[in-house]
């Protein structure tokens, strides 16, 4: 297996790293990359957060002291509005306090600087190996279930036959209940390009879907946000 695929898939691992100092960014970036892993680089708070609104990350390495605030009020923003990926926290603070705290709030790892390469690349396989290990299997959501390792989808225990495509897509709301997802988010996690994919399509696929799953007397599973995206209800 490759370092960069999630274990028993060949979706490449995301992975945002926040980092101010140059030359350390780009030396991470280089050393992720190498280990193909998908990786974007933003250097303060703001960029960080509009990167993680954009993109579903599979994981964050995050430096603390950055121009425009601290990693760890990130952190707990993150945490507190649902971002559950493993963090790495890369800090030149090495106290114990710093490293309780930032646990406290939801890290995963923390590692002092400096740091070797190998040692980086070693926390983060093992962090995207317990999280994909750590997720659940089956989904469900109101009669709806969905079995990630058959590959199976039931609605009321009936069985719904899923091409590939319908079933990535129910997927990604099964994953993200409740929350709005914005169009290109979609359609970036279903055909897995950043460019632009016929917006038509998603709206094809997402009435072959509704006609699949829901049925005449059953309230509907997704919602439309005009201008925005859809939602699992
Ligand atoms: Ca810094």
């Amino acid at each position: 297996m490759r370092d960069g695929a999630e274990p028993g898939s060949l979706r490449p691992v995301k992975i945002l790293v926040v980092e101010d100092q140059k030359r350390l960014g780009q030396f991470l970036r280089q050393g992720l990359t190498e280990c193909s892993y998908t990786v974007s680089w933003v250097g303060s708070c703001a960029a960080a957060e509009d990167a993680l609104c954009e993109t579903a990350f599979d994981l964050v390495v995050l430096d603390l002291g950055l121009p425009d605030g601290d990693g760890l009020d990130l952190l707990r923003r993150w945490r507190k509005n649902g971002f559950n990926e493993p963090v790495l926290i890369l800090s030149a603070r090495d106290g114990i306090e710093d490293r309780v705290k930032g646990l406290d709030l939801g890290a995963d790892d923390y590692l002092s600087k400096p740091f070797s390469l190998e040692e980086l690349l070693a926390r983060v396989r093992s962090l995207v190996r317990r999280h994909a290990t750590a997720k659940q299997v089956v989904l469900e959501h109101d009669g709806l279930r969905l079995d990630l390792m058959k590959h199976t989808v039931h609605v009321d225990g009936v069985p719904v036959d899923l091409t590939s495509r319908e079933y990535a897509l129910l997927e990604v709301f099964m994953q993200n209940q409740g929350r709005i997802l914005p169009r290109t988010l979609i359609s970036e996690k279903i055909w897995s390009s950043h460019y632009d994919v016929d917006t038509n399509l998603l709206d094809v696929y997402m009435s072959r879907l509704r006609a699949k799953l829901e049925g005449p007397h059953r309230k509907p599973y997704f919602k439309t946000v005009r201008g925005v995206g859809y939602q699992m209800v």
